[in-house]
């Protein structure tokens, strides 16, 4: 038997069955006709956008990086939520610009910015983290040619990372962002070249639980943007601190501890320097506001013993959940939260593997679980799917097409 992950709060059982956003999973199955479904809870967004605003300083604003989801009921509640959004692509300019939101409250890091991207996020008023001072060049020239001012803000490579994150971002040769040593020069070139100078954008890595962690790294950021600005003789309009927030996906997972991050935050803005004393201080977050709050659905559509080992295999998979397949960054794949979710208050009493549909042995959803008794027809429910399971899935593979989505 192998553990699975914890099933995230907020998750009860209606009639046995486990309840999103106070109706049973069978009901949404039934409402979007077909299986499989991600189920997106309004509910649980809210509440999470509600409890890290009340355990951060005032001070701090909140932008939504909305490659962890960006199905467009999501995009549009968590935008009424957050202060901003971080787009990564030219494409997600569309959706945020389709959605109607603000677009000077949006900001576009990423490597690899075509010139067609650069020329709409500058018609758009939308601020440019630059990744490098070519990428600065390139977007001072475009300006130039339609006539606009560009709004710019420099993503560093810091000198350290955060530490235990599942995805590092920064520290070392990366392609992300411009190193540390060179910021200060290159702040002073955009701005001599007329740009509405933007501030900094210090992104350090992805998935941390550690508060002590993120700790740690938000002082060093707000260290780092200091020595920076103070260097290029400017004081910071704004500094995006980055994220990193994580969720508990695996057994023996803790919560990351916001309280302690938001009172070690709370001391910080007491004593900042004079680079910082009028920026507006930013974190940008995307699995830690959305990831929690969506559930994946897929049905068994069949049942089978090999060698002594039962298989459940549903009509879901890796083409929708390459993470919790575990192929989506991790080295030793876990099992995530999952659950029979047509029986969701039984009792387990069997191991089970659960399996997608897909030919390919990469196609696991738990290895070895303990699970209630499930049969052909039963729902089973992968829990942590708000994040980075449809926007970061080949849905394409195998020619299984995409799975429905809902917010409720
Ligand atoms: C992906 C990304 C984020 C969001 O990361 P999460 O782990 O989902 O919070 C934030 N900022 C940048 C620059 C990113 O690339």
């Amino acid at each position: 038997m192998k553990p699975l992950g914890p099933i995230p709060a907020g998750y009860t059982a209606i009639g046995g069955e486990l309840a999103i956003g106070g109706k049973p999973a069978s009901h949404w199955v039934e409402a979007a006709g077909r299986t499989p479904l991600f189920v997106y809870s309004k509910d649980l967004i809210t509440h999470r956008l509600a409890d890290l605003r009340a355990a951060m300083p005032d001070r701090i604003k909140i932008n939504y990086a909305i490659k962890a989801n960006s199905f467009a009921p999501v995009l549009d509640h968590v935008s009424t939520l957050a202060d901003g959004l971080d787009i990564a692509s030219g494409g997600e300019l569309e959706m945020v610009r389709a959605m109607g939101f603000d677009l000077t409250r949006v900001s576009f890091a990423g490597p690899g910015k075509r010139d067609s991207e650069l020329e709409a996020a500058i018609a758009a008023g939308v601020t440019l983290n630059l990744e490098s001072e070519t990428e600065a060049d390139r977007a001072l020239g475009i300006a130039a040619r339609l006539g606009k001012t560009p709004r710019m803000a420099i993503r560093v490579n810091p000198d350290f990372e955060l530490k235990g994150s599942g995805m590092k971002m920064g520290g070392g040769p990366k392609p992300f962002g411009i190193d540390a040593e060179r910021v200060p020069a290159l702040i002073a070139r955009i701005i001599a070249a007329g740009c509405e100078f933007r501030g900094l954008h210090i992104f350090t890595g992805s998935q941390a639980l550690s508060a002590e962690a993120v700790i740690d790294m938000q002082a060093k950021v707000l260290d780092c943007a200091d020595r920076l600005a103070g260097e290029a003789g400017v004081k910071l309009p704004k500094l995006n601190m980055g994220g990193g927030f994580g969720i508990p996906y695996f057994s023996g997972d803790e919560p990351l501890d916001i309280a302690a991050v938001g009172a070690a935050l709370h001391d910080r803005f007491a004593h900042l320097p004079e680079t910082l004393a009028d920026a507006e201080l930013f974190l940008e977050l995307g699995r830690y506001l959305v990831g929690e709050a969506g559930v994946y659905l897929t049905r068994i559509v069949d049942r089978k013993d090999s060698y002594g080992e039962t298989y459940l295999i549903t009509d879901g998979g890796l083409h929708h959940q390459l993470a919790a397949s575990g192929n989506f960054g991790t080295v030793v794949r876990r099992n995530y939260p999952v659950a029979i979710a047509s029986r969701f208050a039984a009792e387990p009493e069997e191991t089970a593997n659960v399996v997608g549909c897909l030919c390919t042995p990469l196609d696991r959803l738990a290895d070895k679980a303990h699970l209630p008794r499930a049969e052909v027809g039963d729902l089973v429910a992968v829990f942590c799917a708000g994040a980075y399971g449809a926007s970061a899935s080949p849905s394409a593979f195998l020619g299984q097409g995409p799975a429905a989505e809902m917010l409720v």
